[in-house]
């Protein structure tokens, strides 16, 4: 992976004065009432947008918003993100009702210089999500260079993060380079002791990054739902938890290669137990790891964030994916709000803290931790996971091959 980074041109780097740009971002907001609930992804690309406007650029902005399968669907349309766009780009948007056909070019050729363009939800489109040439040859007519600020796509094989990157010299846009330098700094070169906390309900999803992990890091937390595997790995009774049982096997051998690595790998030493998860469930707390019969696993207890905190305190570089209880209900997320907030506190006292994933993005929004209060938050849940995998993602690698493409007439 490393080798692609290096190989990846960036937006400063490039000619692009004057020109018309496309630019794959990740508008996939959430959107209610046809209002935009939550502009962080929108604001997050406005460094890479606005120096494309002050370098004269005609900007056509291509996104993802949900997942409409290939079918047009208006709850889906991007077209609320206009007035949001407008207002932090400080520029005039022309939205295209469809991404591709007489309307987007009709759309796009109207548009001046320093002006920017939205085109309407990639997805309505079934080529898209297919990586289909003929479809990105399409995208890639609008511009004459591709820039890449989609962090939160790029681990994805699709035609405007792939194969639209065969038909345009590209470069990183500010976003993916800020998130890239992160992840890759820290996994590279991290300041130690090196913390990971890995929550969340599936292991299966985590797997692989804890595998990556335990090659890196000095100490490997796992809370969450996912604990309850690993606890019965170790012939912990779990009650009626959430567990995987066809991965206490790989759970077993994490554990094993965390003593092999002489990395120190921390389980949940006590639980808020209930009988029945719902929001007002009566509530216990064990005395310790056991979890009697009958009763399922939904927080971790106060020994437990309390040792936790120990740990972050003593970290210099922590990442964090993954609650580590039912957060979504008030009564089972203390734990969660607990390690954010610890978290920010360790950012305070100069620890690095990097976090990925929508759900721990949510848990800072309930702890009232502010983004800024953090080294850096992931835009990309997914995409971070991967890179920390150590996969080769798509998009990445797309955009390497077309750093050494000629660049296009227009
Ligand atoms: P993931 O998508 O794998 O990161 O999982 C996130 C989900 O894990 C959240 O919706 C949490 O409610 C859930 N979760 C966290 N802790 C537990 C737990 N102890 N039991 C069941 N689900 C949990």
């Amino acid at each position: 992976m490393a080798n692609e980074i290096l190989k990846i041109a960036r937006l400063q780097d490039a000619d692009i004065k004057g020109k018309n740009v496309v630019v794959r971002v990740d508008y996939n907001v959430p959107i209610k009432d046809g209002k935009v609930e939550n502009d962080k992804r929108i604001a997050a690309t406005v460094p890479t947008v606005k120096y494309l406007l002050e370098n004269g650029c005609r900007v056509v902005l291509m996104s993802h918003l949900g997942r409409p399968k290939g079918k047009v669907a208006p709850e889906f349309s991007l077209a609320p993100t206009v007035p949001v766009i407008e207002k932090l780009m400080g520029a005039k948007v022309h939205f295209a009702k469809d991404c591709i056909g007489p309307e987007a070019e009709n759309v796009v050729n109207a548009a001046q210089k320093g002006e920017l363009v939205l085109l309407e939800n990639l997805r309505f489109h079934p080529e898209e999500e297919k990586n289909d040439k003929a479809f990105a040859r399409q995208l890639a007519s609008y511009g004459e260079f591709f820039v890449q600020d989609a962090f939160g796509t790029v681990h994805r094989a699709h035609a405007s993060t792939a194969a639209i990157a065969e038909f345009l010299p590209g470069a990183a846009g500010f976003l993916v380079q800020k998130e890239l330098e992160y992840l890759d700094r820290t996994i590279r070169n991290p300041q130690r002791p090196f913390l990971a906390i890995i929550g969340g309900a599936k292991v299966s999803d985590k797997i692989m990054v804890l595998n990556n992990l335990l090659g890196v890091v000095d100490m490997l937390i796992i809370g969450g739902g996912m604990a309850y595997t690993f606890l019965q790995a170790q012939n912990v009774a779990i009650g009626k938890s959430l567990v995987e049982p066809d991965k206490v096997g790989e759970a077993k051998d994490i554990i094993a290669k965390s003593y092999s690595k002489h990395v120190e790998c921390l389980l949940p030493a006590d639980h808020v137990i209930v009988q029945e998860v719902k929001p007002d469930a009566p509530s216990q707390i064990t005395q310790a790891m056991a979890i009697p019969d009958g009763w399922a696993g939904v927080d971790i207890g106060p020994r437990t964030t309390a040792l936790f905190i120990e740990r972050i305190k003593k970290a210099r570089t922590i990442f964090w994916n993954g609650p580590l209880g039912i957060f979504e209900m008030d009564a089972f997320a203390n734990g969660s709000v607990s390690i954010a907030k610890a978290l920010a506190e360790a950012t305070k006292t100069g620890a690095t803290t990097i976090v990925g994933g929508g759900d721990s993005l949510s848990v800072l929004k309930k702890a009232g931790v502010k983004a800024s209060e953090l080294t850096h938050c992931s835009t990309g849940g997914g995409a971070s996971m991967e890179f920390l995998e150590g996969k080769t993602l798509p998009g990445l690698a797309a955009l390497s091959k077309s750093a050494s493409l000629p660049a296009q007439k227009h």
